[in-house]
């Protein structure tokens, strides 16, 4: 049987691919073995519900704000308008799955072994035969698969464990040069997890791979990346669930005008780089990775109310594509603010 896309991957980006090709009418396959645990924080940020709402049957607990701290500097974000959710992400990703499944695209609980472009069409081998596609999606995240194609290779090293205390309505970040940890609210307990750059923080509890940025090339002849296989993850926070949909969607529409002869897949390039743009959040991480500018960022966003402001509207995605004028009016900020800036000794 030939399909006219094969998406490979079942989270987020797959599934938003799934859909939306089978949507238009596209024939499409969801390969995925469908045996993978997610290790997640499970926060739905602000820019995600405001472009696809929210379905409660996934919600753990609707949140306030976001708190950051740097040592004994605590700082609080209250969201003025924006909300955010924190979900269960198993049951996320399943209504994902079962939206696109409704909509007509066929589940295959395989594994993709390889992949082949040949000519008109490209060849998908699983662990229990190969299957023939015009195009493919390859939307398997941080996986042997997706490095084997182009995918992300740069990534921070993750553990969370679930704790059982009292969960607040802040989800929380913790900063240290290097290190981001976070304590994520759920319904009846808490998750708690440490990012670091140089390995997997020596903690217990499951581990998991957040990518750093995107990877230079997205597309080849017969095929894109999305999602975390492509590296679409916010570097401040590490955003990627909005990111993964949100790719997975271009990725479909990209494929259905290169179907009907309107374009060719290196428009996929064109079309995310318009959207993310990741070079301000990189420059801000890069900075804070900086003790002493890190310690102003935090005591600025606890003690100046418009830096409270900028920082909210980062978290919340009314600013993403910060500017880099703005990251000048940033150093500015955080020197002039009570010289915060500590001198060079
Ligand atoms: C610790 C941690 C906390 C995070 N917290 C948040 C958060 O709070 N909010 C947020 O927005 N983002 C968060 N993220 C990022 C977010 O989880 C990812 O960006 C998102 O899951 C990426 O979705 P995806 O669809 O690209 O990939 P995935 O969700 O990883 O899905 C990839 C799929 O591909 C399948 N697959 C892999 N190999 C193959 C193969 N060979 N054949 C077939 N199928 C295959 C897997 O089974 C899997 O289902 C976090 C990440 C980590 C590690």
């Amino acid at each position: 049987m030939k399909y006219d896309c094969i998406v490979i991957g079942a989270g987020p980006a797959g599934s938003a691919s799934a859909l939306k090709l089978s949507s238009l009418g596209y024939k499409t396959l969801i390969i995925d073995p469908c045996d993978t645990k997610k290790v997640c924080a499970g926060i739905l940020t602000a820019q995600y519900v405001k472009r696809y709402g929210i379905n409660h049957d996934f919600v753990e607990k609707e949140l306030k704000g976001t708190r950051i701290s740097f040592c004994d500097i605590h700082a609080q974000i209250s969201y003025r308008k924006a909300v955010e959710y924190s979900i269960n992400r198993e049951s996320f990703d399943l209504f994902n799955l079962n939206e696109a499944l409704i909509d007509g695209s066929e589940l295959r609980k395989e594994r993709v072994s390889s992949i082949e472009e040949k000519g008109a069409h490209i060849m998908i081998r699983t662990n229990k035969g190969s299957i023939t596609a015009d195009y493919a999606i390859i939307a398997s995240g941080i996986s042997d698969l997706s490095k084997l194609y182009g995918g992300t290779r740069k990534y921070a090293f993750c553990v969370q464990q679930k704790k059982y205390v009292e969960p607040d309505n802040y989800y929380e970040i913790d900063l240290q040069p290097g290190v981001y940890s976070w304590v994520a609210p759920k319904k009846n307990h808490v998750l708690t997890g440490s990012s670091s750059l140089a390995g997997f923080p020596d903690i217990p509890g499951e581990k998991g791979l957040i990518p750093l940025g995107p990877v230079k090339k997205t597309f080849s002849k017969r095929f894109l990346l999305a999602g975390d296989a492509a590296g679409f993850v916010s570097p401040f926070e590490g955003e990627g669930l909005y990111y993964s949909r949100r790719s997975g969607e271009i990725a479909a529409e990209i494929l259905s005008d290169a179907a009907s002869g309107k374009n060719t897949l290196n428009d996929y390039q064109v079309r995310w780089k318009k959207e993310f743009d990741f070079s301000g959040l990189t420059m801000i991480s890069y900075l804070i990775s900086d003790r002493r500018i890190l310690e102003a960022f935090v005591r600025s966003t606890r003690d100046s109310e418009e830096f409270n402001n900028f920082v909210e509207n980062i978290l919340t995605g009314e600013n993403k594509k910060i500017k880099i004028q703005e990251i000048g009016l940033l150093i500015k900020m955080l020197s002039k603010i009570k010289g915060l800036l500590p001198k060079e000794k």
